[in-house]
């Protein structure tokens, strides 16, 4: 047999042999005598190929350079490499080219003056509320519920016209200038048409949305530009620190934090370098469960690319039909699966990032190393201002065999709160386990389709079950959703054991399909900010990570906090709710969502901005964190310093003095200025 077995492995092998001498030679008729060339040539073949052969589970080229470890440069690097192309060819057909659901104009998609998509809005319409289009489960059903909630909550009166932003009629001028203009379309494509620049200029932080919707950004990028591979985004960089310009990294424009948007001081031109091009997976390996993917490519795309093979990331921000992996890795971002496939940096193996010092890469491909600081670490959550990400290679699982939905329904907040708990101290927690207290409760009641009671969060329950025989009081219950993935064995435990867990701090079991349709409604609800700001209520969300032991105390302070603010500023039709949407072993994260109506405001963005930093103030106070996946950017520095202390500031200043002395990711996100420290850098090119 293992004969046999050599004699299949040699064959394929003499065969890849014979064919290689065969291509070198064809291609090197003139260097036939000389056997370094010959060689030169069968070996990379070689190796591309027997691994191939061998490793039949995988689609990925090897390369015997960095002992055994795949270059990670994928098709483009060789492509440059002229003289092997034979190697070439095989390597390009593992490549996946990803066709990405957004297009590179992506106001003809998305909205340009809010979220998501732009067949995809709220809608009051008479007496009810709709949601258009057929994108999400709720789309084009009616809410008979969803308008009467706004008014009781924030008093917004329906009979005015709804206030739709009007396209802006003219943009600032590029102050690119044509010289350095012309330089860079030679390696990617250029744009410095106004709306291309201008949707670029800013994420989804309330300030953002609201500066976009009257066209007020005090500054707006000058040009964008489009690179597909590492290579020219080498290239760019190059000519940003030749020309002293300042290149805003971009993935997908979700950032909450201020971290993308246009610093409002920076006098030097400014390119954003929209990474939606660099999208390929560059391969997949199946043995390895790993894949080297470009970092422009959004989570919707990689996750269906990795679904058709039958693998799965897991990696799944609320945000992430748009927000990309260099963006996830940027931000040090969080998926709402975490518990099965861990945050972005448990996902991360090794990430590939140009600096205008030079491209910095782990030089190897292991599951740990013993060599601190980890690099990579650094650039976790470094907002765009050391580097540009282009490769990462992450992990990737088979797609379970089983997805299972639940809710389980508690009488209070408290009840709920100890059984997530208890379920994090035995380790039990499914993929994802959400609760949500009683506003958030009654506001998935009022998105319900159904005029029924039940509804979205209680469908398959009586009312009277719940109130009368259980005795609940519906202005307090509140609900979990649970979200089990794995072995059907597996899924089956799982959910027996939460169960059991819930029925000992007064849970029920609500129903897989409210478990569901709880998690669908996640990425609706994003939409609501902007039908909210055409009936003068201003909305935004914010979270924490905490300490188990401060979670109650923190949650109580910060809404009293937000309560009493509103108080003082006479707000009296506000919400403020909130949701514990990840366990750790020491902790857990805090989502609030705050509305106010403005009414009463001046300025709605500048009031909510000083409650939401009283709220902050609160968290920090009461034991939080700045932040758990939202990042710093502009919003948070004011806490940055306390979070890492002074010698970790000074750390980052000196990263940053190590890899960008010229200050061209000039975002001034964290601890670095906005624009006062590029003012006496002259730009070396006339405007
Ligand atoms: C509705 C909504 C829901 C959200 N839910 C979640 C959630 O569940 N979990 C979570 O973690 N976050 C969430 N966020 C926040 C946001 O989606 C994340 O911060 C996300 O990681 C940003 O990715 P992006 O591609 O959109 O990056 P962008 O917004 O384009 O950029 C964010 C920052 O990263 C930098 N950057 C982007 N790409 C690169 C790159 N290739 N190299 C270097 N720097 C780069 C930018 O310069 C900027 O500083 C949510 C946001 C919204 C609006």
């Amino acid at each position: 047999m293992a004969l046999l077995a050599s004699v299949r492995t040699v064959l394929p092998m003499l065969s890849v042999i014979r064919c290689a001498v065969t291509c070198a030679i064809y291609k090197n008729r003139t260097n036939l005598f000389r056997p370094k060339s010959i060689i030169g040539h069968i070996l990379p073949w070689c190796r591309v190929n027997m691994s191939a052969t061998l490793n039949s589970g995988s689609v990925m080229p090897r390369d015997a350079k960095n002992n055994g470890v795949p270059s990670g440069n994928g098709v483009n690097k060789i492509l440059s490499d002229k003289k092997s192309e034979n190697v070439i060819s095989v390597r390009a057909r593992n490549v996946i080219k990803v066709k990405s659901v957004i297009p590179r104009k992506r106001q003809d998609l998305l909205k340009w003056y809010g979220w998501g998509y732009k067949d995809s809005m709220f809608k009051l319409q008479g007496d009810t509320a709709y949601f258009t289009g057929n994108r999400y489960a709720i789309g084009g059903k009616p809410l008979p519920h969803l308008q009467k909630w706004a008014i009781d909550n924030f008093n917004i009166d329906t009979s005015k016209p709804p206030k739709v932003p009007e396209l802006p009629k003219s943009y600032p001028e590029s102050r690119m200038p044509r010289n350095i203009r012309e330089e860079l379309e030679k390696i990617a494509p250029v744009s410095v048409e106004g709306m291309d620049r201008f949707i670029r200029a800013h994420g989804q932080t309330l300030k953002d949305i609201s500066l976009l919707r009257h066209n007020k950004f005090p500054r707006i990028p000058d040009a964008v530009i489009w690179p597909e591979t590492h290579e020219q985004v080498v290239e760019i960089v190059e000519c940003a620190s030749r020309h002293r310009f300042v290149i805003i990294p971009f993935g997908g424009g979700t950032s909450v934090s201020g971290a993308v948007t246009c610093p409002s001081n920076e006098r030097r031109p400014i390119l954003v370098l929209d990474t939606s091009e660099m999208n390929s997976i560059l391969w997949l390996d199946k043995e390895q469960l790993l894949a080297r993917v470009q970092a422009g490519i959004i989570g919707q795309d990689l996750e269906r690319e990795m679904r058709s093979r039958g693998y799965t990331v897991g990696h799944e921000p609320d945000s992430y039909e748009f927000s990309t992996l260099g963006g996830w890795v940027a931000t040090r971002a969080s998926g709402m699966k975490k518990n099965t496939y861990g945050n972005i940096e448990d996902l991360l193996v090794q990430t590939k990032v140009v600096t205008p010092r030079g491209v910095m890469e782990k030089g190897c491909r292991v599951p740990r190393v013993s060599c601190g600081p980890d690099w990579d670490h650094v650039l976790l959550g470094s907002e765009g201002c050391l580097a540009i990400v282009t490769e990462v290679t992450i992990k990737i699982r088979p797609v379970p065999a089983v997805t299972r939905y639940g809710s389980l329904v508690f009488p209070d907040w408290e009840s709920g709160f100890h059984f997530e708990r208890e379920v994090a101290r035995r380790r039990m927690q499914p993929s994802s386990i959400r609760l949500m207290d009683n506003e958030q409760f009654r506001f998935g009641q009022a998105l319900k389709t159904e005029s029924s009671w039940g509804g979205v969060l209680l469908d398959g329950l009586k009312r009277a079950y719940i109130t009368r025989i259980k005795g609940f009081d519906p202005t307090k219950l509140c609900v979990v959703t649970l979200l089990m993935e794995g072995e059907a064995d597996q899924v089956a435990s799982s959910y027996a054991g939460l169960r059991q867990i819930a029925a000992q701090y007064g849970g029920i079991p609500a129903g897989a399909e409210n478990g569901e349709r709880g998690y669908t409604l996640t990425f609706v609800i994003a939409y609501l900010r902007d039908v909210a700001m055409e009936y003068d209520v201003v909305a935004e969300s914010f979270e924490t990570s905490v300490p188990w032991d401060r979670t109650l105390a923190l949650c109580a302070n910060v809404k009293t906090r937000v309560r009493e603010e509103c108080q003082r500023r006479n707000i009296t039709h506000y919400l403020i709710s909130c949701r514990l949407t990840q366990t750790y072993d020491a902790g857990c994260c805090i989502y609030f969502y705050f509305a106010h109506n403005t009414s009463q405001c001046c300025d709605p963005v500048a009031t909510y901005e000083e409650i939401e930093e009283a709220a902050r103030d609160e968290i920090i106070a009461s034991g939080g964190s700045i932040s758990h996946h939202h990042g710093v950017g502009k919003l948070r520095k004011k806490w940055y310093t306390d979070t890492v202390s002074e010698p970790g500031r000074l750390l980052l200043l000196a990263a940053k003095k190590a890899l960008d002395p010229d200050n061209i990711f000039a975002l001034g996100n964290m601890a670095f200025e906005e624009g006062n420290a590029t003012e006496n850098l002259s730009i070396k090119s006339k405007l």
